[in-house]
């Protein structure tokens, strides 16, 4: 039986993500086959809970208000809007609902309390509950607990030394940080990142390092392709190939045998087979959803008719653990304590990004 072992090196990783690829996948198969059923697919259902006008200058997003997409964007939806879209996330097969935020911070008010409010009405419908909102103190994750959040969402998109080419508004440090601060409760992490930004193999088998050498390892692992989007710093990378995916999927697999790897964004360019390849190699989660928060997605019938082809079903929600208790606000033993934490702003100038500010 396979171990969890926290003290992957780069070296091992790459290794592994250069070896032939039957090798590879045989190898990844072998492992996720004996922690997980093969024919099972968790199915999470992304909700873009507030939309664009970001202060921050992730390369990638077009979300960023600096930069001149073409998104619609929009305010804090209201909890009734968001609980009916998580029933029809449900009645389409997903166990999960994730809810997402164009912030780079939570702050304590009235915003804070609504999200908590969805937690707490998500929840209830027995559907697993995960948020991504930017960075979060821990009291934040504690009260998100409490409402029963079963997963935070934050991504650390790339190895610490490439992160310095894509982001310039925050430091690698602070999304360690704030995985930390969710580690302090029950909730589960989930943390991966996108490939094709530029970086090179040793920076994806060094971002897997960093998550894999964790203790416990995240929950769950998003990998994704990066969609190019005009307007964006990284508007004019090439798209990501197939045989990239299918080796980062099971170098991850091989490394982080109990997570859920997710396909996530850039799903919509890869064929059925390619997908299959994917779910081979140890991938055993998607998101499902014609919209990635702005970018397009398979849509549901798709997503099903391939799970059909393939055998393989939606995982029922809590398979991995159990539902989390929602406590009401007014019985809540926390309180917005209005804090102010110092996030790094590390300064460091990325070329690529204050051009694409400036375009018109
Ligand atoms: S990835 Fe998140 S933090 Fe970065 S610009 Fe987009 S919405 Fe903001």
């Amino acid at each position: 039986m396979t171990q969890i072992k926290n003290n992957w090196t780069d070296q091992e990783l790459v290794a592994l993500y250069n070896k032939p690829l039957m090798e590879l996948l045989y190898e990844a198969a072998t492992v996720h086959r004996q922690f997980h059923d093969p024919n099972k697919v968790q199915v999470s259902t992304l909700i873009s809970i507030k939309t664009g006008g970001c202060p921050e200058d992730c390369g990638y997003c077009p979300q960023a208000a600096r930069y001149h997409t073409n998104i619609e964007t929009n305010d804090l939806m209201s909890v009734s809007q968001v609980k009916a879209m998580a029933l029809r996330a449900k009645s389409n097969g997903s166990s999960r609902v994730c809810m997402g935020a164009a912030w780079r911070n939570v702050k304590d008010g009235e915003d804070f309390e609504q999200v908590l409010e969805m937690v707490r009405t998500i929840n209830k419908l027995e559907m697993e509950v995960c948020c991504t909102l930017g960075m979060i103190t821990e009291n934040q994750a504690k009260r998100l607990a409490e409402a029963g959040l079963y997963a935070y969402n934050h991504n650390i998109d790339s190895s610490e030394e490439y992160y310095k080419e894509v982001i310039s508004t925050r430091g690698f440090e602070d999304r360690l940080q704030t995985i930390a601060n969710v580690r302090k409760t029950n909730v589960t992490v989930c943390s991966g990142g996108i490939i094709g930004m530029g970086e090179s193999v040793a920076d994806r088998c060094a971002m897997l390092r960093t998550l894999a050498n964790m203790s416990p390892q995240p929950e769950s692992v998003p990998i994704n392709a990066l969609v190019a989007v005009e307007g964006t710093p990284m508007e004019d990378q090439k798209p990501v190939e197939i045989w990239e995916m299918i080796r980062m999927v099971a170098v991850t697999r091989i490394a982080m045998p109990l997570t859920q790897v997710r396909l996530s964004a850039g799903r919509k360019d890869m064929s059925h087979e390619g997908q299959a390849m994917c779910f081979f190699a140890g991938a055993n989660s998607i998101f499902a959803g014609d919209k990635l928060l702005t970018t397009p997605n398979p849509n549901v019938d798709d997503d099903m008719k391939l799970f059909a082809k393939l055998g393989m079903k939606p995982e029922k929600p809590f398979a991995k653990k159990a539902q989390p208790q929602t406590v009401e606000a007014q019985d809540s033993s926390f309180l917005p304590l209005g804090e102010k934490p110092k996030w790094t702003r590390p300064g460091h100038s990325i070329e690529k990004n204050k051009l694409a500010s400036k375009k018109a």
